[in-house]
């Protein structure tokens, strides 16, 4: 579910990528300490024990441990962690370093709102710096700010950071990104973070917590159109009952929905909550985020998998698309390929048509190959066994963004340009 903002506080739900090893989960422990997310104690705690192995403290082992926290179920709040700057609560998506990362960010699971990039100032650009900043170009967060950490292992010095201030720019403006911020910092040091570097006088721009404040919050899912993607159909004395969750949007009793890929359409009869409330204290309407359950006007057959809209805003029911994706996969992605696709809860086999671009996203090059390799990015047409609700790239991120699977395992993903029929 999308996490929802309070009404005086904004919400933007943010991703920290980069190069393993430049700094992301140092950094990640830097915030939380510094906007006030983790007691002195823990953090005195955390170093006592690392001074008794004789071993140097690290900022990674804040989250290491809430980490193990939450595998223990102390935490209440188990899937994210929560900051706050100035104006904004910051939902930190997913844990850097994860294996599961790129896959996570390609099923959807994880709707960032914006990105910090992260490069190492001794390292600098690497081609996974490229491929996470593709990655987020290919998923539509267009929100990046860039931090150059470790700035304390080049001494703080300006050209080695205008340099890979540079060479980033370039290439995210290559792919219609602009960085909202290139920001120096040394993590593990705590300049640039939350309080601006002494050690950067030559640096005029925002900190990280700054640059974070100024990102825009998420639309709030409630705002955009009805997306409810059916989870099960029960048959319940001789009521049907559809159920699961509202994505976007809101749902009201009396209302004319639509089923798509099946067309079919009913009126909501009646929301349906548990316990039972009392007579007169029906629920009429929920909104994004809630679990529904409802029963129709009238009898008719739907399926796990189609989506509820309304009639004005009604996704396609699309048997062919353009897909722009990014494949994982050792094996590559050529016609022919037998695909599973998953789009929000509904899955159809598929192939692919015609490959009609390959993009290498460490360099940009585009080729006119005809088979997509692990860690490239391609456009293909994927050619459906049967029709899915799909909203083309932009209308509703929710059924805009696919994921494809190969041998049970998601292999690649990406968003669905457009519908050819
Ligand atoms: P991740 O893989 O991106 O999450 O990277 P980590 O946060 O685990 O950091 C990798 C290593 O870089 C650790 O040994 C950190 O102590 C070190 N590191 C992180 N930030 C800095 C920094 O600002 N300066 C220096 N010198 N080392 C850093």
């Amino acid at each position: 579910p999308l996490p929802v903002a309070a009404a005086d506080r904004p919400l933007v739900r943010i991703v920290i990528v980069g190069h393993v090893d430049h700094g992301k989960s140092t950094l990640i422990g830097r915030l939380l300490h510094e906007t006030g997310g983790i007691p002195q104690q823990k953090l005195d705690q955390l170093k006592a024990i690392s001074a008794r192995r004789g071993m140097p403290f690290e900022w990674s082992f804040l989250l290491d441990s809430l980490q193990a926290e939450r595998d223990q179920g102390i935490t209440i709040d188990t899937s994210q962690i929560r900051f706050r700057t100035a104006s904004r609560d910051i939902v930190l998506i997913d844990a850097p370093g994860h294996a599961e990362f790129l896959r996570n960010m390609i099923t959807g699971a994880a709707q960032a709102d914006a990105a910090l990039l992260l490069i190492d100032a001794a390292e600098g650009v690497r081609d996974q710096t490229r491929r996470h900043g593709y990655l987020l170009h290919l998923l539509g967060v267009k929100q990046v700010a860039v931090v150059v950490n470790k700035m304390d292992r080049v001494d703080f010095a300006e050209p080695a950071f205008r340099a890979i201030e540079a060479e980033i720019t370039a290439y995210l403006a290559d792919l219609g990104v602009r960085a909202s911020a290139v920001i120096p910092i040394s993590a593990r040091e705590g300049d640039g973070v939350s309080e601006r570097g002494a050690r950067t006088p030559w640096y005029a721009g925002p900190t990280v917590l700054e640059a974070l404040d100024g990102f825009d919050p998420a639309r709030a899912p409630g705002d955009l159109s009805l997306r409810l993607p059916v989870q099960a159909v029960y048959k319940f004395d001789d009521r049907r009952i559809v159920a699961g969750r509202i994505e976007t949007g809101s749902l009201k009793v009396g209302e004319e929905i639509v089923f798509q890929p099946s067309g079919k359409t009913a009126v909501v009869k009646t929301i349906e909550s548990w316990p039972v409330p009392p007579a007169g204290q029906e629920r009429t309407a929920l909104r994004a985020g809630a679990a529904a359950a409802i029963t129709l006007d009238r009898e008719i057959f739907v399926e796990r998998g189609e989506i509820i809209s309304t009639p004005a805003s009604r996704p396609h029911a699309a048997r062919r698309l353009r897909v722009r994706l990014f494949w994982l996969a050792d094996e590559p992605l050529e016609t022919g390929t037998p695909v599973i696709v998953r789009l929000a809860t509904s899955e159809a086999r598929a192939h692919v048509g015609t490959v009609y671009q390959v993009v290498d996203p460490g360099h940009l090059s585009t080729s006119q190959e005809n088979r997509i390799g692990r860690n490239q990015v391609g456009e293909v047409e994927l050619v459906l066994s049967r029709p899915v609700a799909v909203d083309p790239q932009g209308v509703n991120p929710r059924t805009g963004r696919l994921a494809l699977e190969v041998g049970g395992r998601i292999a690649g993903g990406g968003l669905v340009i457009s519908v050819l029929d």
